[in-house]
């Protein structure tokens, strides 16, 4: 081995000048190790937790399993004491009281549980040519064309006439049948293949096979149709009428799964947002007595805008804000003034395959950690929060004292489109909020990956932000 070479100056100025953030796999095999372990607990809430209302549920339980209690606002709470609320089933929040005033400051953590699927529509079962089939109704940004030819899980509640609540899920047990919408062939698609991506699949072809085998009876006009109906009605005891009363969303029935040689990857369904969901709901639930009270939120319709009373959009948040203000008598504004927030959401990690939207120098990566994102929006920051600079210094501040691997990243390049998250909705608060999240690859697709290692981290930060 040759002698290690004094470093020349314009390196050691370099080390001191250039900031650069770097492969956390680098680092040290403990990590790799420690994150893998982390992941597993992340895998089994993927697959609990398909649509919001399952995750609510989810989430319900860990929290009353970690001596969380419904939240009372006619008690007294002392420092220490864990309370959580659920919103009409669909969003839940989650608090640690903490040592000093509410009007010293609070550590608001939100990611939402709703991610992007087929809706059924209302009035969704049809008969043609003798198969039976779901008419769908997307929700939230998906590319149409890769939902054809993937095995779906049907999930949902109806609430039938009597006012009896059910809830629906098929396609998610080993021997659970599943269901599909159908492309052509190959051979039969060279007009298909003439159509933009963006029509690959129409909205109105996002129809899925659920039955092909008729009732046997020469008089009965749709027989395929009607005996997807008695099946029904064996299984839930429902019929078509309850259709109209009831919320069922078409899913990837696949598993959560590592993915790569090396297992650095989990692939699943769902993980914008689920993955900040997860990690919020486990460091809010490892916080013991900490300064500032916690207020972690799961919240829904993030995928369409935050609309909704279930939505960052509606009063919610400032709902529960109020009742906690009114245990110490204080002035909800005065509140939000000091409160701190993380809108904690995914962004696009750079994809080598399609460089051209991003740009390199201000893009997420996989396994750099979690990402920080001053704003979101469209064009010239259109729609963006656009955090000031000095809640990213509170921010960084935080991360970098627990030894936290973060990188800073944009959604794409400028004027390759864009998107938004909760953060604005927040920010109407009067509150300081910015964006911080995982890196995703494939995002809104049937199949996201991440890194475990920017999981693993992400919850780190999400610990690091309630320690201080
Ligand atoms: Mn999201
Ligand atoms: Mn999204």
């Amino acid at each position: 081995m040759a002698e290690e070479r004094e470093k020349s100056e314009g390196k050691l100025l370099e080390e001191k000048l250039l900031w650069k953030f770097s492969h956390i796999g680098k680092k040290g095999r403990e990590q790799v190790d420690e994150a893998a372990d982390f992941c597993e607990g992340y895998k089994v809430f993927l697959n609990e937790g398909k649509t919001e209302r399952e995750c609510v549920a989810a989430a319900k339980r860990m929290l009353e399993n970690a001596g969380y209690r419904r939240f009372d606002r006619k008690e007294h709470y002392k420092p220490g004491d864990k309370v959580y609320q659920i919103n009409r089933g669909k969003s839940i929040l989650a608090t640690t009281f903490g040592e000093k005033s509410l009007d010293e400051g609070v550590r608001i953590n939100g990611a939402h549980i709703d991610s992007p699927r087929l809706d059924l529509k209302p009035c969704p079962l049809f008969e043609k040519n003798e198969i039976a089939f779901f008419k769908t109704h997307y929700y939230g940004g998906i590319r149409k064309y890769q939902w054809g030819t993937v095995p779906l899980a049907l999930h949902g509640v109806v609430v039938k006439k009597n006012g009896e609540m059910i809830s629906i899920a098929m396609g998610e047990e080993p021997n659970d049948p599943v269901f599909c919408i159908s492309d052509l062939l190959p051979h039969l698609a060279s007009k298909q293949n003439e159509r933009k991506l963006s029509e690959g699949l129409k909205g109105e072809e996002l129809n899925i096979v659920v039955g092909t085998l008729p009732f046997q009876d020469e008089a009965v006009k749709e027989p395929v149709k009607l005996m997807i109906l008695k099946l029904l009605n064996e299984k839930y005891g429902i019929t078509e009428e309850d259709f109209y009363r009831a919320e069922i969303e078409m899913v990837p029935a696949q598993k959560a799964v590592d993915v790569g040689l090396d297992r650095s990857l989990i692939g699943a369904y769902g993980q914008d947002d689920r993955v900040c969901a997860y990690t919020a709901l486990m460091a809010e639930i490892e916080t013991q007595n900490p300064p500032y009270t916690t207020i972690t939120v799961l919240t829904d319709k993030e995928e369409i805008g935050s609309e909704g009373n279930t939505g960052m959009n509606s009063a919610y948040l400032r709902h529960y804000m109020e009742d906690l203000a009114d245990l110490e008598g204080i002035p909800v504004r005065d509140v939000f003034r000091n409160a701190l927030c993380l809108s904690s959401d995914v962004n696009a990690a750079f994809d080598p395959t399609f460089p051209d939207v991003f740009e390199a120098s201000n893009s997420s990566y996989v396994n750099k950690g979690c990402v920080l994102t001053k704003y979101t929006g469209a064009r010239g920051k259109s729609g963006a929060n656009d955090a000031s600079a000095e809640t990213m210094a509170r921010v960084i501040a935080m991360m970098e004292a627990e030894d936290v691997c973060w990188q800073a990243g944009e959604l794409g390049a400028v004027d390759q489109g864009g998107g938004g998250t909760i953060a604005k909705y927040v920010a109407q608060l009067d509150i300081d909020v910015v964006d911080l999240g995982v890196p995703v690859l494939s995002m809104h697709s049937p199949f996201e990956m991440v890194a475990k290692l920017d999981v693993y981290h992400t919850y780190r930060a999400f610990r690091a932000f309630y320690k201080r």
